[in-house]
């Protein structure tokens, strides 16, 4: 009778779903309107296709405040962005009127901002939303539920739809959109909004990057200000032009900073390093929506995501059904509406798991991103928002055009940018200043492949105005006009009909994401490879705990093996990392841990095509075919940690072993008091091996501060017997500076950040205190990453009006991490002097990628050169490659074990070296398609035993020296295997090889320019 009982309320629950209509009805004509809203949204409308029934009006609810009513005026208003604090306020201020909307706090940004996401949904779906956060996570690991269980949750279980706004700061419209969004969702009481409130739970982030949100904000104020004053003093038409960024848009590339460390690539951030990326992860886990929907702005005139191909085979075949369906109905609607310009297919593919969004693909649910065309002013005056630099007339290409992995993946300038999703705000052009053209129709814009590979049959369309996979072409002019409210009435349009379809099956999401887990977790049961095991008992475990604990960031299950472990006929020691297959996350786990097996050469990819954490990071991870992993006894990883350890009693001085922990120069700067030498030579002592490059300190140091720091940074030391009799040198450290160009700082932040995150401090100079000169006197090093730094770049005028980058009362987020009068223009003749002293006097600079051109192409080099490029056959998205380190006893290399180590290849000038030279060449590309590891590298031979890193002692007039690496050895917290090249040239400066005897003049590159 019981059991009767359970069954027939089972059964009532499930038979009590309605049937889900398609609503036609867009406007409940009882509801009262907002005449205000309809009247201005029609004016800012540049044309009446521009629009849909869904969103041309906006009801008014007693007590329940608009976005008007809050911020001063409605959400797509010309000349109108809106600061973070304004934003939290108008939600807040909803959160308060109605039960339908909440607002929770969810961690603080990289500079300390409040990030919140805000809920809306029906009264009765808030009253049940912890009981539906609860359901969503069991179904995220159905593990030891029974089917009818899962049949119960599932038919319980509202499908919950995140969006994302203002990941990217300069693409503004997003997080202004959201706000009517919510509004909407919990106001109005039209069938169709009513279906997706009752039916559907909705999350948002408004601002997914509020640190660079307000920066931008303030930029395009700023602009507007200039644009007035401009237009008050001079006479109209010439002036408007010089004014920066005045139409909002991307902020533009002469907006030097958005977040703390940088631009784009905070959607490229795989190892999620950037404190408000991970806050969003974390607080994805405490919810599991199944779908999240990534906001952006970079195409003509709405590109909705489908997950083209390369499909990543590690993700379900059930997402790559979902996504076209999805986007088709969005594509399908608003053509209906009579809306050009909508589109899916042409543009983003589904291959690489390292977008902020992915977090739902990742886990088993469903990234969504929109690609929607920005806004421009529409209001009197709008069209000077055209041609006043990148910030207006960018934004086609935003996130499309800018990093667009050239087909020369080693030409200049090619590499460091991230792909073609990333760096137009860091490294697009060289002075920032030359407004971009406008993207001609979709057509070519979403192509994707695009441009110089149109030959290759790519599958994603042929570049026709009318495409299979667009409704109605982009109208002439339409992507010069479009307006702020064309953005908004797009934007939400597409998102609107995004949750109708949900609202329509609600429980078809739920299902599929049940599926997509359940399938994640029988592939591990039943697919090789079963698991990966990470040793213990090798030398530095310090990379192995970074790698294992950003697998815990992901929530990927990682046990310690209680005993030893036999399988595949290896032996493990206790101790060693487990990683099984057979879990929710299985699939991720083999995704992050294995070789990338590029599926055809002829594909291009929107991204990185490699990205093996092993291979990236340098830690020994083992692939187990064997099912008996999947019973091997662990006891769960919740944070790996790893703590050094010091041997030997002895009381002759220290030493700590170079086994290439990224630690060591962590080491050095924590205890930079305490004198140290490093041993040219290997060297054994208290039975520890002491490789060249290990720190020796002499007795009478403060052996307990020692012995914590090695304890603390998972090192391996001894307390000695005896001195070591080897040669060493002193271990001086050095004052470091990092210089940064004003148009290209994402790539500098990168080694900020890692700069930051390992404690070596450092003064970040730009053109500015170069050329006051004096150099030598406050720093020994300077590091120059990959930036634009040949001659063009170093020579580029200044802009004919100064645009400065300063902190005022009116704009107090500008002026952050640097600040200048103008930040236009190089550093000129005056700054490669400066550079040139510096050198003269004994100072070591380092340049990483793209800055090898400033000393090889300005006489600082000698004989190297960096001027050769791959042909355009080559195409190398960042894959993972041999190298060969040819100088194995050089101090760049201490603490590697090569000869042949792997690299993540970032394309990079090809340098050549002269005769007299050679005895430099620390290391090159063995090139040729078996040294690919991981990813696509296309025409591998181009690269043959090109050098990537080049010792210079006597650059300059016999002195100083110049380290160059024209790969990339700091990116994007991914590499940490190639940290220490460039922490070892920094803790080595003055202690590498001395210059040749006859110190060689650069040959023709020297002299002029300077
Ligand atoms: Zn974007």
């Amino acid at each position: 009778m019981r059991k009767f009982l359970v069954g027939a309320a089972l059964l009532v629950a499930v038979v009590s779903l309605p049937a889900q209509q398609m609503v036609t009805e867009t406007r409940d004509p009882a509801q009262q309107q907002d005449a205000d809203f309809e009247k201005s949204v029609k004016e800012w409308t540049t044309q009446p296709y521009f629009i849909s029934p869904l969103v041309d009006h906006l009801p008014v609810v007693k007590g329940i405040p608009t976005p008007k009513e809050v911020l001063g005026y409605h959400v797509g208003a010309p000349y109108k962005l809106t600061y973070y604090a304004d934003i939290l306020k108008y939600y807040r201020a909803l959160a308060k009127a109605t039960p339908r909307v909440r607002v929770d706090n969810i961690g603080k940004s990289d500079e300390g901002r409040e990030l919140v996401v805000v809920w809306v949904a029906s009264d009765e779906n808030m009253k049940g939303l912890q009981k539906n956060r609860e359901n969503l996570a069991k179904i995220a690991d159905p593990r030891g539920l029974t089917e009818a269980q899962v049949k119960q949750l599932v038919a319980s279980t509202k499908p919950h739809y995140h969006l994302m706004g203002g990941l990217h700061s300069g693409e503004t419209g997003p997080s202004e959109m959201l706000m009517e969004l919510v509004y909407r969702l919990a106001t109005e009481t039209s069938p169709l909004i009513k279906q997706i409130r009752d039916n559907v739970i909705v999350s948002i982030t408004p601002v997914a990057d509020p640190d660079g949100r307000d920066r931008n904000v303030d930029w395009f104020y700023k602009g507007l200000d200039e644009q007035a004053a401009v237009a008050q003093g001079a006479s109209g038409a010439q002036g408007a032009a010089g004014a920066p960024a005045a139409g909002g848009g991307r902020g533009g590339a002469a907006l030097p900073y958005w977040g703390k460390y940088v631009f784009h690539d905070n959607n490229r951030d795989i190892n999620l390093s950037q404190v408000s990326m991970r806050a969003l992860v974390d607080w994805y886990f405490t919810s599991y929506p199944p779908i999240m929907h990534d906001l952006h702005e970079s195409l003509s005139l709405l590109y909705t995501y489908s997950g083209g191909p390369p499909q990543n085979p590690n993700l379900d075949p059930i997402l790559f059904t979902e996504l076209p369906f999805f986007s088709n109905f969005e594509l399908s609607q608003m053509t209906k509406w009579g809306m050009p310009g909508v589109y899916t297919h042409g543009f983003m593919d589904g291959w690489s798991p390292g977008y902020l969004g992915s977090v739902a693909y990742n886990h088993n649910g469903m990234m969504r991103m929109y690609e929607t065309q920005s806004g421009r002013e529409s209001g009197p005056g709008g069209q000077g928002g055209r041609g006043t630099g990148t910030g207006a007339q960018g934004a086609p290409g935003a996130d499309a055009a800018g990093g667009q992995a050239p087909p020369a993946g080693a030409g200049r300038g090619g590499q460091g940018r991230g792909g073609r999703g990333a760096g137009r705000g860091a490294e697009g052009t060289t002075t920032g200043a030359a407004p971009q053209a406008p993207a001609p129709v979709a057509g070519r814009a979403g192509g994707g492949g695009g441009g110089g590979r149109a030959t290759v049959p790519t599958g994603r369309g042929g570049g026709q105005p009318r495409e299979w996979y667009r409704g109605i072409p982009v109208p002439t002019d339409a992507v010069a006009t479009f307006s702020r409210r064309n953005n908004t009435n797009y934007m939400q349009t597409g998102v609107l009909s995004g949750l109708q379809l949900a609202s329509m099956f609600p429980n078809l999401v739920v299902d599929n994401f049940y599926r997509k887990t359940l399938n994640s977790i029988n592939a591990g049961k039943n697919e090789a490879p079963y698991g990966y095991v990470i040793p213990a008992g090798g030398k530095d475990m310090t990379r192995v705990v970074t790698l294992v604990n950003i697998l815990r960031v992901q929530r990927i299950e990682v046990g310690i093996a209680s005993a030893e472990v036999k399988v595949d006929g290896q032996t493990f020691p206790a101790g060693s990392y487990i990683i099984k297959r057979d879990q929710p996350y299985g699939r991720l786990a083999k995704n992050l841990l294995e070789r990338q097996n590029y599926p055809d050469p002829n594909l291009t990819t929107y991204d990185d095509s490699g990205w093996t954490m092993g291979l990236a990071i340098g830690a020994d991870v083992k692939e187990i075919k064997d099912k008996a992993i999947l019973t091997v006894a662990t006891t769960p990883v919740d944070v790996a940690s790893v703590k050094g350890k010091t041997t030997g009693g002895g009381s002759a001085g220290m030493a700590v072993a170079h086994y290439g922990s990224t630690n060591m120069i962590a080491f050095r700067y924590k205890l930079k008091n305490v004198p140290m030498k490093i041993a040219d030579k290997s060297f054994s002592a208290e039975g520890v091996d002491f490789p060249a490059g290990s720190f020796v300190i002499a007795a009478g140091a403060d052996t307990s501060a020692v012995k914590a720091a090695v304890e603390e940074l998972g090192l391996t030391a001894a307390a000695l017997s005896a001195a070591p009799t080897v040669a060493m040198h002193d271990a001086d450290i050095p004052r470091v500076a990092i210089y940064s160009s004003w148009n290209s700082t994402q790539e500098t932040g990168w080694y900020r950040h890692t700069f930051d995150k390992f404690g070596i401090p450092f003064d970040l100079i730009f053109k500015e205190r170069v050329k006051q000169g004096n150099l030598r006197q406050a720093y020994d090093v300077i590091v120059m990453p990959t930036q634009p730094a040949n001659r063009a770049a170093v020579f580029a005028p200044p802009a004919a009006r100064p645009v400065p980058y300063v902190k005022t009362e009116k704009f107090k987020f500008l002026g952050d991490y640097g600040s200048s009068p103008d930040i236009t223009g190089g550093m000129g003749g005056e700054g490669v002097d400066a550079f040139a002293k510096f050198l003269d006097a004994g100072g070591t600079l380092i340049c990483t990628g793209s800055a090898v051109a400033f000393p090889t192409e300005l006489g600082l080099a000698r004989t190297v050169s960096a001027g050769d490029s791959t042909t355009n056959a080559f195409y190398a998205p960042r894959p993972l490659i041999n190298a060969e380190i040819v100088k194995p006893e050089h101090p760049v290399f201490y603490g590697y074990t090569g000869p042949i180590i792997p690299l993540k290849y970032l394309g990079g000038p090809l340098m050549s070296v002269g005769q007299p030279d050679q005895a430099g060449i620390l290391a090159r590309y063995p090139g040729g398609d078996a040294n690919v590891l991981s990813g696509l590298m296309r025409g591998a031979d181009e690269i043959a035993n090109r050098p990537f890193a080049v010792d210079v002692p006597g650059g300059y007039s016999g002195k100083g020296r110049v380290v160059l690496f024209s790969n990339n050895p700091i990116y994007r917290w991914q590499n940490h295997a190639e940290f220490n090249m460039v922490f070892n040239a920094m803790m080595n400066w003055n202690d590498l090889a001395a210059p040749p005897a006859a110190p060689a003049r650069t040959t023709a590159t020297s002299g002029g320019g300077r």
